[in-house]
């Protein structure tokens, strides 16, 4: 059988545009094609592979639980689950954990449980959901709703109700759209798809009080940002703002998938037996590789490497922009970082990953005007300085052509 790009096309839904290299191998931040071409992975399978590819601890935890029990269902518990619970609860202000396989499902476990509560705890009016413009989620229809671009959610029938979106950072129309009418508030604590665009301290304060004083529950969506991604274990950890819910996955099971739902036992209690579920969620071999990769992040070493690389990777893409000139700023926080596009690039983001490509780097974009870097918690110096060599020749290549 060939297996090409060409097959992909044969026998794949047409909701995605891969690129034609087919990788078939990773180490540490170096990943190798059917042809044997090498590429530094700046991208990290969009912030998943945290410990980068083939990582040796994660290895053996797969191993390991592979050759003892995989999965059983929630009709019974597993060693690995309870342990990751246990440190993820450890760890964070959480006190409960539910498990999911994805994203997008840990957000639908977050967003069902904030009705829930709501409803239970006050009234059936309490049900608006106040998110914002350029946030994301996932692709569930509940949570691509809550997600604030509406392309996304438009031409699939009727939407899930009662959800407003209004701009990030923008205090002041928050304070007037929140009510006791609301029932919870979903953020990301650093909005990743949407452009690399930091919180402003007072917002996220701002909004943590204005959550209390309408008895509104405040969701953190760190699926992008968590599990050491921004140098804390978890964002908010670095923003002294303390959510009620948060929701964790991309780099919670270094490249197996996992998602979890973690919040505190008063909201907890809300979701009793049998309001919801998932069959795979908790399932034994995913929980290993977590709790493998969660000990390994969850380290002063690693955590603080994340800020030393940040700087490193600032100096070079700095260095680089005062040769070329591309950017207006390199935004974001530790390994978590953008390169916004400026004057004639503007809206070429494309453009500059495909070039990187083509000098054998894998980056991302995030939105159309973003060259986005999500490596590996753990990339080498090495690593980052041979694949920022590799950026500089790509950006030169946009700039010359
Ligand atoms: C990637 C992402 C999601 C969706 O996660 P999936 O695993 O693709 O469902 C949700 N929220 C944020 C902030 C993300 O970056």
């Amino acid at each position: 059988m060939q297996v090409n790009r060409e097959l992909f096309d044969e026998v794949m839904v047409p909701n995605y545009n891969p690129s034609a290299v087919i990788p078939v191998k990773g180490k540490g931040a170096r990943v190798w094609d059917q042809k044997g071409d090498e590429y530094i992975d700046f991208a990290g399978g969009i912030a998943v592979n945290c410990l980068g590819h083939s990582h040796p601890a994660l290895v053996n935890a797969l191993k390991e639980q592979g050759e003892k029990i995989w999965h059983l269902s929630n009709v019974m518990t597993n060693e690995p689950a309870l342990r990751l619970a246990k440190k993820l609860t450890d760890a964070t202000f959480a006190d409960k954990v539910y498990f999911a396989n994805s994203g997008a499902e840990a957000n639908e476990a977050a967003l069902k449980l904030a009705r829930r509560f709501a409803i239970d705890k006050f009234n059936e009016e309490k049900t608006q959901i106040i998110a914002f413009n350029k946030g994301f989620h996932g692709r569930t229809f509940f949570t691509v709703t809550v997600g604030g671009q509406a392309a996304y959610s438009d031409g699939f029938g009727p939407k899930p109700q009662d959800i407003i979106h209004i701009d990030y950072n923008d205090l002041e129309t928050f304070s007037k759209v929140i009510s006791d009418k609301t029932c919870a508030v979903m953020m990301e604590p650093l909005q990743g798809e949407g452009g690399i665009i930091s919180p402003e301290i007072e917002f996220v304060q701002g909004v943590r009080e204005l959550c209390d004083k309408h008895n509104a529950l405040l969701i953190f969506d760190e699926v992008q940002t968590g599990v050491g991604r921004t140098g804390d274990l978890y964002a908010y950890q670095g923003l002294n703002v303390t959510p009620d819910i948060l929701t964790t996955a991309k780099a919670l099971g270094g490249g197996f998938p996992i998602g979890a739902m973690i919040t505190t036992t008063d909201i907890a209690r809300h979701l009793k037996i049998g309001t919801h579920g998932s069959t795979y969620g908790g399932n034994a071999l995913a929980c290993a590789v977590a709790e493998a990769a969660f000990d390994t992040v969850n380290t002063p070493e690693v955590l603080n490497g994340v800020k030393e690389r940040e700087q490193m990777f600032r100096d070079g893409l700095n260095a680089i922009n005062e040769k070329y000139n591309v950017f207006s700023e390199v935004r974001g926080k530790g390994l978590l970082l953008g390169g916004v596009l400026k004057g004639d690039y503007e809206g070429k983001a494309r453009d500059f990953l495909v070039a990187s490509a083509k000098h054998g780097l894998m980056t991302l974009v995030a939105g159309t005007n973003v060259v986005r870097f999500t490596p590996s918690l753990v990339i080498t110096e090495e690593e980052i300085k041979a694949g920022l060599a590799r950026f500089e020749l790509a950006v030169a290549d946009v700039v010359n052509a």
